[in-house]
């Protein structure tokens, strides 16, 4: 049976906790919530971690997944817990700490994006380093140096981040606004979220159902570690925080 969690780290991804209730336990023990702040790996972005308050003990989560047709929202505890029963009252409380690089991770990636004019063919978002890789024959296109300069110019810059949502239709007749080819933007809800950096976009625009920060400067100094040859036409661009996190 599919349930339906109301994911609240969509219209506010500063929310570090939330009462939620349980719908229902799955065949391998993931807890589902009628609502939640933990973000369910999708899109690159790993899945939060963090604890469920249950009465007066604590359940350790090990990792968030959407289950059948990404309308519920997993929580899987960390082995060797057992799951409370179906109708319990919860708080749910993130990893901020790990969450947050996530956000600042994440929207280092869509400056990159801005950067780099060629297709995205793939990407993973980490707490320490994250990568994406770019559809581009010519090996000398892209160069470190300069890339983590225009980064930092971006991130010092301060520009905000905001979202609006268009119809299915209307992304549909802008297909120009897709830049990954190997993540599709989430339609089929009939409406799609749009990820603005820059007052008027005048950074980047795109579909994304990630969570982000809410200015370039919360981002904090980047460094391009490394440009790697992934097969015949694709470069990976690794990145990470110039100081460390
Ligand atoms: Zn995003």
């Amino acid at each position: 049976m599919a349930f339906e969690t109301l994911p609240l780290f969509r219209d506010d991804a500063y929310l570090r906790d939330c009462e939620a209730t349980i719908l229902g336990i799955n065949d391998r023990g993931g807890i589902v919530l009628d609502r939640t702040v933990f973000y369910a790996t999708s899109g690159g972005q790993p899945g939060d971690t963090g604890r469920l308050v249950v009465a007066e003990s604590l359940l350790p989560i090990g990792a968030t997944v959407y289950g059948e047709g990404k309308a519920e929202i997993v929580h899987v505890p960390l082995e060797g817990n057992a799951p409370p029963d179906p109708g319990a009252a919860v708080r749910a409380e993130v990893d901020w700490a790990r969450r947050h690089k996530h956000m600042r991770m994440h929207t280092a990636l869509h400056l990159l994006c801005s950067l780099v004019h060629f297709p995205v063919t793939g990407g993973s978002i980490g707490a320490e380093e994250s990568r994406l890789d770019f559809d581009i024959a010519d090996a000398g296109a892209l160069d470190k140096e300069e890339l983590s300069e225009k980064l930092n110019a971006l991130v010092a810059a301060d520009h905000p981040i905001t979202t609006r949502w268009i119809s299915d239709e209307e992304l549909a007749d802008n297909p120009g606004l897709v830049r990954t080819m190997s993540v599709k933007p989430p339609t089929g809800s009939g409406r799609v979220r749009l990820v603005s950096i820059g007052v008027g976009d005048s950074v980047d625009l795109q579909p994304c159902g990630g969570t982000h920060v809410r200015s370039t400067a919360e981002i904090g100094r980047l460094m391009v570690t490394k440009i790697e040859k992934k097969g015949r036409q694709n470069r990976r661009v690794r990145l990470a925080f110039a100081e460390g996190a």
